[in-house]
């Protein structure tokens, strides 16, 4: 791995480039949100997660430290990641459902946006560092906030606009 990549294990992922080793999970404070009220907040929509399955239909086999370290040299700010230590349940509530391993489970590397634009710069990076055609990176699955709200919240696809970012005031 290129040094300047910050790594931090847990007991389940691996963290890249996490802003300090205390750091548990990008979506902790999506987590607080919903767990104070359950309802669609700023966090969890403007939360968006790049899934990139080991065996995903948009390329053959990723190494993620290799995919890692090929971002990280051609993009402006450090990723924000994480990648599973052991195959988990492959969960296909991202879109499109055709990107997805014929496996029940995979590894993962979940790499983080905090806009709709974010996330496709995101995707632009996978398909340059893995030399993908456009048509194949498309088939890599997004989804906005994390599966476990779904129960809670609704399908994703209900919480706001897909194609909108909640505007955040900075
Ligand atoms: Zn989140």
């Amino acid at each position: 791995m290129i040094a300047s990549i910050k790594i931090v294990e847990g007991p389940v992922w691996r963290y890249y480039n996490c802003p300090d080793p205390q750091w548990a999970e990008k979506c902790s404070s999506c987590r607080r949100q919903i767990s104070a009220e359950p309802a669609v907040c700023v966090e969890c929509v403007n939360c968006w997660k790049v899934e990139i399955w080991k065996h995903g239909k948009a390329f053959y086999q990723v190494d993620f430290d290799r995919l890692m370290d090929r971002v990280h040299l051609i993009s402006d700010a450090p990723v924000i990641a994480k990648a599973s230590r052991a195959p988990i349940q492959v969960v296909r509530t991202g879109v499109p459902d055709t990107g997805y391993p014929d496996l029940v489970i995979d590894d993962l590397l979940v790499l983080y946006a905090r806009s709709i634009a974010g996330r496709e710069a995101l995707r632009r990076l996978v398909q340059v560092s893995l030399g993908l055609s456009r048509e194949a990176a498309d088939l890599i699955p997004v989804r906005r906030g994390c599966w476990r709200f779904d129960p809670v919240l609704g399908p994703w696809q209900s919480w706001y606009p897909v194609d909108s970012d909640w505007p955040e005031i900075h």
